[in-house]
């Protein structure tokens, strides 16, 4: 109800919604301003005006009571006063009378009643008195203009208070009539001017009960007509609309009809043809049953929804489990992940043959081959996946094995192949070792045949000297690093084994103490050392993979130094048999050019290397000079102190001619004790200065030998040079040979410059 009076359609309050009303109120507080307008103003108008009347009275009343009193006041005549002043008072209005003399005192009074109270300040003025219920006139009594007295004259004023009251109630009255007088005037010009709209609510209320014949009927052409003649327009415009929905009602109803008829027959065909697709199923199904592959049909979650008995034979499903289960809860997480991608891929209306490993209950696991087709409904959206699997496990597992088993074949191959590469550089190295003519050569083809082998490996080349306790780096390869220069023979495992060393895990395995300056060592490494007949004649270290800093696995680099290991040891086999060939090859030739005794070269070595730097020295047109020297009375220090400090002198010796020569200078033992020195490119002045050098290095000479102290050793030289003597080694030797002769017999112990041939 309360809702209804919001919205207007029934008003609750009269005054609100009736217009009447409204125009009512809004001028209700005119009225009520008009006529307290009314009330007010009238009576104090009227007042006004009475007062004003009063005062004209009293004045003329005074002027008559002043003429009058004038001559009794001159003449003192009381009785007369008082008759005056009774005359006076015949007015009913006066309410007292007063008379002074000049000097203000009372001479005569008149009061209507005891009971007025004059106060004596207000007699002295014109004008209210101070109890507002009297009028005070003070006036002068005048003869022959000279004041001679004066008058006061009181007017009581009740009479113009009751008349103003008695106005006011009347004033009251004909105000309450006219503001109800002016409500029914409001009240009956608002009805006339909302009488055509009332008559308008009431058309528009018929039109809405469904009479729309009802138009609204306002003879007048003022706004509100002008509405009614709108609202009636419409209507038409709405009769007409409901005409032509009525007539398209008809007609769908109509069309329903038929439509109803339509697929009434429709239903029939289908259900005709859904049990002939019944009848289909049913000979599918069993089809889809007897074949040999499995065949599924998923739901876009993955749940079975078919499964033929071939799929529930591939899924181990003996109890018809199969369907509303998961392919997840088959799959591994990344084979479920290929599932969900082939989903996806389904969704899109693309089918796929792929590969899918499935995990069964017991932990068996399958490979599947998968032929997938997407099913969509008749809106089009994807609805299933229907699958044919094949159980390929067999077939895959054999697969493996064969690619496995290829696999192992071209890596022995591939190993075979390196193998033969391999040894065909050892062949090769071999080669080069056979064509090396020194150590520094042996060294050099080791490293670069080090690099070709081992190239992802670095490497050191020690080297041992005779019967040094240390060795000496030789050369390296493929290393930036720092290194250890100079080892000894206790600091290597192998070299103390004497058998290779593989240090494969830095971390556990023990590291040779020579890794000073690589420790802590990061890679695989191996000692390998090179050995001839028990003798130590170096060492190979060798640091695997170097050159991959990123395989750090310890079992690819066991792997690896396991696969180069036997390379390896042949390679430093090779390395240490070429540097035991070329070392004996060198220590033969020095043994078939030197004296045992004195390890000087011999007479053969003196004979080939005259003649040669004679050559030389004829191309270069330099001199070539020979001394030739015999110890003096040798025979006698063997005779004195035997043949073995004989030949400790003779050692002695040699090394003394060692030291008093160049190093250019070859000293020869020509035999026995004579000894030859050639100089090359030294004149023959020079030479018997150097002979003269070497005589007197040997007469300082003291040899300790045990206990005794030999001294007093001469020996005497002779001396030829080319060009001045000859030009022929056998002639020099001879000439120089012919001079020694002749210091012999000048007395030993001097040198004696060959004779110049006479040509
Ligand atoms: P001269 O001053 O005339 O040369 O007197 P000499 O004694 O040195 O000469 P001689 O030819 O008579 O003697 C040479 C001696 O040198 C004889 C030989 O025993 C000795 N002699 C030669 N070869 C060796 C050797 O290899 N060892 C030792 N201990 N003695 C040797
Ligand atoms: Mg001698
Ligand atoms: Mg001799």
């Amino acid at each position: 109800m309360a809702e209804d009076n919001r919205s207007g359609s029934t008003p609750f309050f009269p005054w609100r919604s009736k217009i009447v009303f409204k125009f009512m109120i809004i001028s209700l507080p005119f009225l009520i301003l008009i006529s307290l307008a009314l009330f007010i103003i009238a009576p104090y108008w009227y007042q006004h005006h009475s007062l004003r009347d009063l005062e004209d009275k009293a004045q003329s009343i005074g002027q008559i009571a002043s003429y009058n009193l004038a001559p009794a006041v001159i003449f003192e005549d009381s009785q007369n006063i008082r008759e005056i002043l009774l005359s006076l008072s015949q007015s009913p209005e006066i309410e007292y009378i007063i008379v002074y003399d000049t000097q203000g005192k009372e001479i005569s009074r008149f009061s209507r009643s005891e009971t007025v109270t004059i106060n004596p300040e207000d007699i002295r003025q014109t004008g209210y008195t101070t109890n507002k219920k009297t009028w005070n006139l003070y006036t002068e009594i005048k003869h022959q203009d000279r004041v001679i007295g004066y008058l006061a004259i009181g007017f009581s004023l009740n009479e113009v208070y009751a008349q103003i009251n008695h106005i006011r109630q009347i004033i009251g009255l004909a105000s309450v009539l006219m503001f109800g007088f002016g409500l029914w005037l409001i009240y009956f010009l608002s009805s006339l001017i909302t009488r055509p709209l009332r008559q308008m609510t009431e058309t528009v209320k018929e039109i809405a009960r469904g009479d729309l014949s009802r138009r609204a009927e306002v003879p007048t052409s003022d706004e509100v007509g002008l509405l009614a003649t709108s609202f009636n327009t419409m209507v038409d415009q709405l009769q007409q609309t409901l005409a032509n929905l009525q007539e398209a009602r008809e007609n769908l109803e109509k069309k329903v009809e038929e439509r109803t008829a339509e697929l009434k027959q429709q239903i029939e065909e289908k259900e005709a043809i859904a049990q002939k697709l019944k009848e289909s199923e049913e000979l599918f199904r069993s089809m889809v049953e007897s074949l040999g592959e499995g065949v599924v049909i998923v739901d876009p979650e993955e749940n079975f929804i078919f499964a033929n008995q071939a799929a529930r034979r591939i899924f181990n499903d003996y109890e018809g489990k199969l369907i509303g289960r998961n392919l997840k809860e088959f799959t591994t997480p990344d084979q479920y992940e290929i599932i969900r991608k082939q989903t996806l891929r389904r969704k899109q209306g693309f089918r796929d043959v792929y590969d899918l490993e499935i995990t069964l209950d017991d932990g068996t696991r399958k490979t599947l081959i998968v032929n997938a087709a997407p099913q969509f409904d008749r809106d089009g959206n994807f609805a299933s996946a229907l699958a044919v699997m094949i159980d390929i496990t067999e077939r895959k597992r054999e697969e493996r094995a064969l690619a496995e088993a290829k696999l192992e074949l071209e890596k022995a191959i591939a190993e075979l192949q390196k193998r033969n590469e391999e040894a065909a550089v050892l062949i090769e190295l071999g080669d080069a070792f056979h064509l090396a003519r020194s150590e520094k050569e042996i060294v050099d083809i080791a490293l670069s045949y080090a690099r070709r082998l081992f190239p992802e490996e670095s490497g050191l080349l020690y080297l041992r000297q005779a019967k040094e306790n240390f060795l000496q780096v030789g050369g390296v390869w493929n290393l930036d690093g720092p290194r250890e220069d100079i080892i000894n023979l206790d600091d290597c495992w192998a070299l103390r084994k004497s058998a290779p060393y593989f240090i494969i895990s830095p971390e556990k395995d023990l590291v040779c103490p020579h890794f000073k300056t690589n420790w802590p060592i990061s890679f695989p490494t191996a000692c390998l050392p090179l050995n001839s007949f028990g003798e130590t004649l170096g060492l190979l270290v060798v640091f695997c993979c170097q050159k991959k800093p990123y395989v750090k696995q310890e079992a690819y680099l066991e792997q690896e130094i396991k696969v180069k290991k036997q390379l390896l040891i042949t390679f430093a086999q090779r390395v240490a048999m070429a540097l035991a060939n070329i070392r004996l090859r060198e220590s033969l030739k020095e043994q078939s050019i030197r004296d045992s005794l004195t390890s000087l070269y011999n007479r053969r070595y003196l004979e080939e290397t005259l003649e040669r730097e004679l050559r030389r020295a004829r191309r270069a047109g330099k001199p070539v000079s020979v001394i030739m020297l015999d110890i003096d009375h040798f025979k006698k220090f063997n005779d004195s102190y035997g043949h073995e400090a004989g030949d400790f002198i003779l050692q002695t010796i040699a090394r003394t001619l060692e030291r008093a020569v160049r190093a250019e200078d070859i000293v020869c033992r020509y035999g026995g004790e004579e000894f030859t020195v050639i100089l090359p490119g030294l004149p023959l002045d020079k030479a018997v200065s150097r002979a003269e050098l070497i005589l007197d290095s040997v007469r300082h000479l003291e040899v300790n030998y045990g206990k005794t102290v030999i001294h007093n050793i001469t020996i005497s030289a002779g001396v030829s040079a080319y060009p001045d003597h000859a030009d022929q080694w056998t002639e020099l030797i001879q000439l120089a040979d012919t001079a020694l002769f002749k210091a012999k017999n000048e007395g030993r112990n001097r040198v004696i410059v060959a004779e110049k041939q006479s040509f």
